[in-house]
């Protein structure tokens, strides 16, 4: 494999640093970001490439996910072989985005980004960018970054409809002063309710790849500071001003040590003595299940064979066809996405009957 070191790709960079705004100055600030990319579907995914491409230092991606078929209209990273292999998003992502520029340091966790790990991910990075799917998880982000002084680059796709901001301690609210709580109305339509389309979804990423290649090269002061709306079908664009902090939010706020979160990042629906919890994905006929003990697959794997399950093995996970059609996926770090039901019961049910026989 080509290296980037080798001179053919000494000028990888130069239309960009031609753009009087980055200069060389700009690209040697960029090479020596980091970012943190949440969510490596469709948004996460373009995002990362935008980064990987303009020469960001480190890229950080982390999702919980595996490829499926119905990811490959709009998730631009991801082709046949991933959904067929059912690698994890953030391992297929960075498969990609090493072929695109070997120069990056790519950091690819697999795991469900919430209270306990957030602010471990995040440690010294210059921007987080928004690629998840839900409420809770964009919340759990924004308080972390004003906690942290991070910026927060939000974006969010449902149909043929975008929004996006960014967020910048200091000088702008909060996102959870702008949206809500978790169960705010704002983020009704997901993507598996209304579909989405990808041309949407590059709109929105390139929204946001912007303001974050203006923040890492140096170029703050060109940051836009509205939250903006976008209807790709009937070609509507809305701008508004973005508030600064309100005096009373202790997020974005008077500095007042921000209280722990009112709820936790994913809702409990059962909890007991093996400290097995769950939270139905919203939308998707899929509950995750945290076991609460991480999981040696191997010896899994045997026992669902002699259990008569229907397998696809790779080195990040064991995913299980059931005879009563539903679908078990089994991460090393305790985590099962159980597919084709949304009851949580009946999820955690099917868990222990196939992972404690
Ligand atoms: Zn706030």
């Amino acid at each position: 494999m080509a290296n980037a070191a080798e001179p053919i790709f000494s000028d990888r960079y130069s239309r960009q640093t031609r753009f009087a705004a980055i200069g060389e100055d700009g690209q040697r600030k960029l090479a020596k970001s980091s970012v943190l990319i949440v969510g490596v579907g469709a948004l996460g995914a373009s995002l990362a490439q935008h980064m990987v491409r303009a020469g960001v230092g480190e890229v950080r991606l982390a999702d919980r996910d595996f490829v499926e078929p119905s990811n490959l209209q709009r998730q631009m990273l991801f082709d046949e072989a991933d959904a067929l292999a059912v690698l994890p998003k953030a391992v297929a992502a960075a498969n990609k985005l090493r072929q695109i520029n070997s120069s990056v340091s790519l950091v690819a966790t697999v795991a469900d980004v919430n209270a306990a790990n957030a602010a471990a991910l995040a440690s010294g990075v210059h921007l987080v960018l928004d690629g998840t799917d839900n409420a809770a998880t964009r919340l759990l982000l924004s308080d972390l970054c004003f906690k942290q002084h991070i910026p927060f680059v939000y974006g969010g796709v449902a149909g043929a409809q975008g929004m996006q901001a960014a967020l910048i301690p200091g000088a702008t609210s909060c996102l959870r002063c702008l949206i809500g709580a978790e169960d705010s109305e704002h983020e009704v339509d997901t993507c598996d309710t209304v579909g989405v389309l990808a041309p949407a979804v590059e709109f929105v990423a390139s929204l946001q790849a912007a303001e974050a290649i203006k923040w890492l090269s140096g170029n703050q002061e060109a940051i836009r500071q509205t939250w903006l709306s976008v209807d790709l079908w009937s070609f509507r664009l809305r701008e508004s001003k973005l508030p600064s902090g309100s005096a009373h939010c202790p997020y974005c706020g008077s500095g007042v040590e921000p209280p722990r979160p009112a709820k936790p990042i994913l809702e409990t629906a059962m909890q007991d003595e093996d400290v097995i919890s769950s939270a139905v994905l919203c939308g998707r006929d899929t509950v995750q299940v945290t076991l609460g003990k991480p999981l040696q697959l191997a010896e899994l794997e045997k026992s669902l064979v002699e259990q008569g399950c229907k397998l696809t093995v790779n080195r990040y996970l064991v995913k299980a066809a059931l005879q009563s059609g539903e679908q078990l996926i089994f991460f090393p770090d305790g985590r099962v996405l159980v597919q084709g039901t949304a009851d949580a019961e009946h999820a955690i049910r099917l868990c222990r009957h196939y992972f404690y026989s």
